[in-house]
Formats: structure tokens, C-alpha cells, sequence
């Protein structure tokens, strides 16, 4: 294996590029962490992370956590749910994942309230927000936002909001993309300034591997990287990822 074909030195690359882009915005490099985004790949890879200091692993299928979480049991793996989540996978989500950075809907969270409630559980989450104009994204709608955020506090006690999600649109207009990232920086300011009892607005998940350096511009609290860190996926975006598909 040459030097930089491993993780280690990939990730370096990309902390780098994450440290500079902190500094370029005037903020501080500690505020933006990386969360490796480990899907399709195995165990090999993980491990690999593993040995160079990461504990938390993003996965967008429910069952891909499910099967890893028992090859890795040994690692005291934090799996974040990442995809899009349909409600009744909520129970291993309940189970086996420390986060869902993908909560998009009410159904959805009342369903994993009372999973968690029988796991005897709770969980972190970030609300993904639609804000982009691409037709086929996830995400909840920002104006539904508020209203979403008290049923959760008032009703959801396994629920813990820290912050919000987003994906950017994907074209490579920089302008476009960087427009989301601010619409959801100004949302966060918004909820934040509305100050709903037990809802935290800390966190900003925002950026992936072609585009986190705009996010982080725009004030992300975290990247999200896949292909960056693990090198390119062995199947197409569609194949894994299917609320991209074109
Ligand atoms: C796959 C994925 C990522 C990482 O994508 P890369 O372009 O490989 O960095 C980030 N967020 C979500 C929701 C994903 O599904």
C-alpha cells in the first residue's frame, strides 16, 4: 500500500483543508469536527479509521449499521443515522445507532420516541432540512420547523434535538450551494433565538466532501465525509444513495 492510499494520510489532507477553511472564515478549527461517512465500505476500512482516532461513523442504511455493529462489536463504535429512514426501520435505528442526523418528520419521530421508550433509550438528533429547490431531497420543510421542534420537546422525551442537518444542492454553482448552507445557519439562528424549552440549536451538520469547505464558511459545526476519507465508493451515487437518483 503506497502512504497516501491510507486513511491516515487522507485524513490529514482533510483536516487540513477543514483547519484552513476555519481560519479563512475567522473561526476556530476546534469548533468543525469530521464525521466519516463509512457506508459501503467494511470492516477493513473501519478499522483502519479506528486506529486513527475515530469512534463515530456515519451510515445512510439502517441495515448497514445492523450487520456492522456486530462485526465491530468489540469497538464501541457510535453509529450515526445519516439516510433517509423509513419508519419501520426506526426500531434498529432505536437500538444499535447513538444519533440520527436524518429526522425529517414528525411520523418518523414519534415512531422512534416510542422505540427508544421501549429500549429504555434516547437518542441525539439533528432535523434535516430541505434547503434546497431540488425536487427529490429529503428534508423537512423550514416552515414547518418550529412547530415540529415544540411537538418533539412537549411530546418526545427519548428525542434529543442538538442541532440541524442539511444536504446542499447538488450542482456545481458554488453560489447555489452556499445558499443553503446559509439558509440553514439562519434557521438555527432563528430557533435559537426562540429559545424552545429542551431543543439545543448548537450543532450544524452540513458539508461533504465536494462542498465542505462553503459549509464551513457558512458556519457548519460539522462535515460530513465519505469519499474524501475512504476513497471512492465501489458502486454509483444511485445504488446506495437512492434520493439522489436523477
Ligand atoms: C454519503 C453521504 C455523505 C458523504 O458523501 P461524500 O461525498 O462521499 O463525502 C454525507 N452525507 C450524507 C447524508 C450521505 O449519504
Amino acid at each position: 500500500m503506497q502512504y497516501d492510499d491510507t486513511f491516515a494520510h487522507r485524513l490529514n489532507v482533510v483536516r487540513q483543508r477543514v483547519d484552513e477553511a476555519a481560519i479563512k472564515a475567522g473561526r476556530e478549527p476546534s469548533e468543525v469536527k469530521i464525521l466519516p461517512v463509512s457506508k459501503t465500505f467494511g470492516e477493513d476500512s473501519i478499522r483502519e479509521a479506528i486506529a486513527s482516532g475515530h469512534s463515530r461513523f456515519g451510515e445512510n442504511r439502517v441495515q448497514e449499521i445492523v450487520s456492522k455493529q456486530e462485526i465491530l462489536a468489540d469497538a464501541n463504535i457510535d453509529w450515526v443515522m445519516i439516510g433517509h429512514l423509513q419508519s419501520n426501520k426506526a426500531r434498529d435505528v432505536a437500538r444499535y445507532a447513538s444519533e440520527i442526523q436524518s429526522l425529517d418528520r414528525l411520523s418518523l419521530a414519534k415512531t422512534l420516541d416510542r422505540r427508544l421508550q421501549k429500549e429504555g433509550r434516547s437518542i441525539d438528533a439533528l432535523v434535516q432540512v430541505k434547503t434546497s429547490t431540488e425536487p427529490t431531497k429529503y428534508g423537512l420543510d423550514p416552515a414547518d420547523l418550529p412547530s415540529f421542534l415544540r411537538e418533539v420537546a412537549r411530546y418526545m422525551p427519548s428525542i434529543k434535538i442538538q442541532g440541524l442537518m442539511t444536504m446542499a444542492i447538488n450542482i456545481r454553482d458554488e453560489q447555489a450551494v452556499r445558499a443553503c448552507f446559509r439558509t440553514l445557519r439562519e434557521l438555527r439562528d432563528q430557533m435559537r433565538s426562540e429559545a424552545i424549552s429542551g431543543i439545543v440549536m448548537d450543532r450544524l451538520s452540513m458539508g461533504m466532501s465536494g462542498d465542505f469547505e462553503l459549509a464551513i464558511a457558512e458556519g457548519a459545526t460539522e462535515v460530513r465525509i465519505g469519499t474524501a476519507l475512504f476513497g471512492k465508493r465501489p458502486y454509483g451515487d444511485e445504488y446506495y444513495w437512492p434520493e439522489n437518483k436523477k
